[in-house]
């Protein structure tokens, strides 16, 4: 393992990193904290040549990056290496120079969040615990609860009682210990915290714990390897609580250290209007205010993020923008993503793509750029949305002369 130590993000602090720890002592909970790389011992032993031999097909391909040992790593589930797909018919709709499309629903769980799993199951092993605990409405739940099950971990899960009913199926299908509990989001999380104080479980609270953001940095090491180290211009991708977008950052930022990208890409922050707080204060330059949680892309519904500060450096230090876009367009994302290249998205994974186009109208994003949406999640974890965005199916008796008369056929093979 090629780490230094801990810095607090607020205070700036260092700490060692054998310890346990999870956040500043002297900053408190909103004291997260960065892992520092020891990037001349990783250069050693991680390069483009070492890639170029290394045919590991999952995350744990840089695990050189991790900040975990990674003893074991082969009895995971297959986590990572997800396609890169170049949208043609997209890219010039828009007149994008290259548009592509990271399909992270392809993950075991159908979602990025089982990138963070996987590093924070290994952290929990490393540090001897055999219970890892979350609060969770969504993703990031069920991913524990897979990829635990898979290593034969135990899990305690904090889901609101009103969870959405996929999400909480993967969960018992999983064989995780889920607390329903008669109450709203934020008593969830706080009873998750009581319970995980009084009985020592790992923490796994996205936003919280800094080995969630490394292990989500993965996605952008695969984007550039797939791109043979020449990122495009932009990467997209919506943003809850910012441990994604941080993670991503840190990705780049991590092979711009080890000389093996020459530029950070742009990256844009996607939010939903009805739940935007990072957009307004970046439009304001105020500080991060709460918001209200009024969208129907349930995974970035983040109202109070946890990970600010690392959300904000993301954006500011890549030297990219923060857009808010409609409902609406997040459903007609999920449409065109469906349509034009078989890829299917929930909406929060839509909403880059719905980023993008706004980014453009707004000049952000010029014509001819090349730019990489990342598409966060799965369109089977939210089938009520999916239907939503593309309708309901034309419905015929089980008659030839029905379906002739109808003339649907016919319209559908451009003979009407
Ligand atoms: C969790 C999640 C996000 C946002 O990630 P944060 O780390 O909360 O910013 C985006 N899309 C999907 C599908 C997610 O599950």
């Amino acid at each position: 393992m090629h780490v230094n130590g801990y810095r607090c993000t607020l205070c700036h602090k260092e700490f060692p990193y054998e310890t346990d720890m999870l956040t500043c002592p002297d900053c408190g909970e909103t004291g997260i904290l960065d892992i520092l790389f020891d990037y001349a011992a990783i250069k050693e032993v991680f390069n483009r040549k070492t890639l170029s031999m290394d045919h590991t097909n999952s995350m744990w391909r840089y695990r050189a990056l991790l900040p975990v040992e990674a003893r074991g790593w082969e009895r995971f589930l297959r986590v990572g290496v997800t396609p890169l797909y170049r949208s043609n018919r997209l890219e010039s709709e828009r007149n994008l120079k290259a548009l592509y499309i990271k399909d992270d629903g392809q993950n075991p769980t159908g979602s990025l969040k089982d990138r963070a799993s996987a590093v924070a199951l290994m952290r929990a092993k490393e540090l001897g615990y055999d219970t890892v605990a979350c609060s969770s409405t969504g993703n990031a739940a069920s991913s524990l609860a897979g990829n635990a099950a898979r290593l034969g971990l135990k899990t305690v899960i904090f889901v609101p009682e009103r969870a959405p009913k996929g999400k909480v199926a993967q969960l018992m299908v999983f064989g995780a210990n889920v607390v329903a509990v008669r109450g709203d989001y934020r008593q969830t999380f706080e009873l998750s915290r009581d319970a995980i104080n009084k009985w020592g479980f790992y923490n796994r609270n996205a936003g919280i714990n800094p080995v969630m953001t490394e292990g989500k940095k993965t996605v952008a090491l695969e984007i550039a390897e797939q791109l043979n180290f020449i990122p495009t211009d932009w990467v997209a991708l919506s943003v809850g609580d910012g441990c994604t977008i941080g993670g991503v950052y840190n990705g780049f930022y991590d092979l711009l250290q080890l000389g093996m990208i020459d530029h950070i890409p742009k990256i844009l922050g996607v939010q939903s209007m009805g739940c935007a707080p990072f957009v307004t204060a970046w439009q304001t330059g105020g500080p991060l205010l709460p918001a209200r949680e009024n969208t129907l892309a349930d995974s970035i519904a983040v109202g109070v993020p946890r990970n600010p500060v690392k959300a904000m450096r993301a954006v500011s230090e890549s030297g990219g923008a923060w857009v808010a876009v409609p409902d609406e367009a997040i459903l007609e994302a999920i449409g065109r993503l469906g349509a034009a290249e078989g890829v299917f998205a929930e909406p929060a994974a839509a909403a880059s793509l719905a980023g993008v186009w706004q980014a453009m109208d707004q000049g952000i994003i010029k014509p001819r750029e090349q730019v990489t949406v990342i598409v966060t999640g799965s369109g089977l974890k939210d089938v009520d949305n999916a239907m939503r965005a593309a309708g309901e199916p034309f419905s015929c008796e089980p008659d030839i002369y029905a379906l002739e008369k109808s003339g649907r056929i016919q319209y559908y093979i451009g003979i009407a």
